[in-house]
């Protein structure tokens, strides 16, 4: 999985070229952690900025939101956007194993499709034309079913053009996983550019997300510079442009399997991450009658599901919030 962040920008017209598309990788990810940006000219002068962040980093330190805010900072993204009004925040878990962990996507009155079951494109960031795709494959077998055709739904999906196109980035995300940043950068390549994707190779990675963390004695603790309100912002204001809205009193819909586990293991160990993935600030260490405490401020969560993929305890289960909101 990874983390997506997005912020759209209204600028002058003199910054704005409609259809234009800048697509970055690394800076400011370092080796541990892959990833890259995006920046897109949008019409009504409006560009629509991001970070995506792997979520197999390694530096329990590590803060996606910062890394976002400083990606503003660069100076190829800094000319669109430093006299510009920033109108929108969002972040969101993205799906981005692609074909080796794709989930099997139909079940007995049902069927999962889309970033749900996970067909995204990672080496081309194509999620909604791929989610798409497998929506109209769905519907083409339910239509068979009605229509009380023998059918397979894994024939239809494998003789697809979505399954060939997904069979040829099948190791993009695992070579990344596997070599780190820079060997799976240049696997990938070599395996796109040289050989046309027809290698015969199976790189898979088992790994999960919330295993890849050491303990945070052993990793750099990363500072970052405070916000300039110009182009880097807290979460705080983010929040508010984010479009997201619950009632303050309803019940928590994160749920901890252990409410112990996040001061008695994550803190001591890791230096509770929770604090640096979350993209809302809904994890935080607090004193309370002279003690740490684990506050979950609820009301602020994005639900862009990180937590449930990233703590390293595999504590945190999202859940749907009451009454439809967010
Ligand atoms: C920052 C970022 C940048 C991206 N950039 C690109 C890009 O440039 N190009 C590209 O093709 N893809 C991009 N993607 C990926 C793309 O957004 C997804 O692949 C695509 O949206 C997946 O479509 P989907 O219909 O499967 O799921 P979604 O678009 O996630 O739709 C699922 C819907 O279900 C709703 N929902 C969830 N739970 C419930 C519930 N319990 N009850 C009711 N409703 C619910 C959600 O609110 C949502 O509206 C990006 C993603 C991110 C996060
Ligand atoms: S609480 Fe979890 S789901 Fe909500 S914004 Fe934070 S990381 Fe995302």
């Amino acid at each position: 999985f990874a983390i997506g962040f997005k912020e759209i920008w209204e600028v002058d017209t003199d910054k704005h070229s409609s259809g234009d598309v800048l697509h970055t990788i690394g800076w400011p990810l370092n080796q541990g952690t892959s990833g890259g940006g995006f920046l897109y000219h949008f019409s009504d002068n409006r560009i629509a900025v991001g970070l995506i962040v792997d979520l197999n980093y390694n530096n329990p330190h590590h803060s996606p939101f910062q890394e976002f805010q400083q990606y503003k900072q660069h100076p190829k993204i800094k000319q669109f956007l430093e006299f510009g009004k920033r109108v929108s925040y969002g972040a969101r878990a993205i799906t981005k194993g692609g074909l080796h962990s794709l989930v099997k996507m139909d079940f007995d009155g049902g069927m999962i499709i889309g970033c749900d079951a996970g067909t995204l494109n990672p080496g081309k960031i194509k999620g909604s034309h791929c989610a798409l795709q497998s929506g109209i494959l769905a519907a083409e077998y339910v239509n068979n079913v009605l229509n009380e055709e023998v059918c397979d739904f894994d024939d239809i999906f494998k003789s697809s053009a979505l399954y060939k196109e997904l069979h040829k980035a099948r190791n993009f995300s695992s070579a990344l996983h596997k070599f780190g940043f820079y060997g799976g950068s240049i696997y990938n390549f070599i395996e796109s550019n040289i050989f046309r994707n027809k290698l015969p190779i199976e790189i898979k990675d088992d790994k999960q997300d919330c295993d890849s963390l050491k303990p945070s004695k052993d990793s750099k603790i990363k500072s970052y510079a405070a916000p300039d309100n110009v182009l880097s912002f807290d979460i705080t204001s983010s929040l508010f442009l984010s479009g997201t809205n619950h009632e303050e009193d309803q019940p928590v819909h994160l749920k901890l399997a252990d409410a112990k586990i996040p001061l008695d293991y994550n803190l001591e160990k890791y230096d509770e991450p929770a604090q640096r993935y979350c993209p809302a600030g809904v994890y935080e260490i607090i004193e309370k009658d002279g003690s740490d405490y684990f506050q979950i401020n609820a009301p602020n969560c994005l639900h862009c599901k990180t937590c449930d993929i990233k703590d390293p305890a595999q504590n945190i289960t999202w859940t749907p919030p009451e009454g439809g909101g967010g």
